[in-house]
């Protein structure tokens, strides 16, 4: 029988066509997404796709300020639009922190703007018990160490794709991390996934990021959760279906979401 999957990081304001996309994806197998925010106006999308979208797949909004979209976006009003909306969310995510991105590569204001914003909702996670997804790329020692000091229980460092000692660090801590169809053929991301537990991997697509692998690039869907799954199958050497029951109980749990 075909594994059932959640895809539990998608963009579903960005994908083209998303109806169809969402036909798709259940076709493929896939029960439930995730769909994360990246910033004040994907946040009001959600609001109006998760319900609109229910009757083909049920979709679970999770809110938040990317760190890349944190310049010039208005952080009180973000932030206040994601509190309000809190009962109805099931993570503070995307959050995070991008030393990669030009306006944080050194030590200055854009850096201390995403790390201020970055805590306001690390602060809102810790005040209403919510999970947090983040993106850590160039700033994964940064992040862990954000997450100590507020005391974070539930995490998930989304791709991660960072060093080893932050990987063992993290996982010591009980956060977990997600795996993307890079997973195929990332060096970074594969060696992580080999080395986390599997119970701490959710499966995910950040749909619709472009991926590179060696048979061309293509723009993803939800639907490539499979993708992701089976690479992770191949890391592993676990066979799909086992692969598909553990990460899909551990992310539901994460989520809070029913079974
Ligand atoms: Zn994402």
């Amino acid at each position: 029988m075909m594994p059932k999957l959640i895809d539990t990081h998608a963009h579903l304001e960005e994908i083209d066509d998303l109806k169809k996309a969402l036909e798709e994806a259940r076709e493929a197998g896939v029960e439930a997404v995730i769909a994360v925010g990246q910033g004040p106006q994907s946040n009001r999308e959600l609001l109006d796709i998760c319900p609109r979208y229910k009757d083909i797949l049920p979709i679970y909004p999770a809110m938040g300020v990317h760190p890349g979209y944190v310049e010039g976006c208005d952080p009180e009003d973000a932030l206040s639009f994601i509190e309000e909306n809190i009962k109805d969310i099931v993570a503070l995510g995307e959050i995070g922190l991008d030393y990669w991105y030009k306006p944080a590569r050194k030590e200055g204001p854009g850096r201390q703007l995403q790390n201020l914003v970055f805590e306001k909702q690390l602060d809102m996670a810790k005040r209403y018990d919510k999970p947090v997804v983040v993106h850590s790329r160039g700033a994964w020692r940064a992040c862990l160490e954000m997450l100590s000091r507020y005391d974070i229980k539930e995490a998930e460092f989304h791709w991660y794709s960072g060093p080893q000692d932050v990987l063992e660090e993290l996982l010591e801590r009980g956060y977990c991390i997600s795996a993307t169809p890079a997973a195929e053929y990332s060096p970074e991301h594969k060696s992580a996934i080999a080395r986390a537990p599997l119970e701490k991997i959710f499966l995910e697509t950040d749909s619709p990021v472009r991926y590179k692998p060696a048979e061309g690039e293509y723009f993803s869907r939800p639907k490539d959760v499979f993708r992701t799954l089976k690479a992770v199958a191949e890391i592993k050497k676990i066979s799909e279906d086992q692969i598909a029951q553990v990460c899909n109980n551990s992310s539901m749990e994460f989520f809070g979401l029913q079974k």
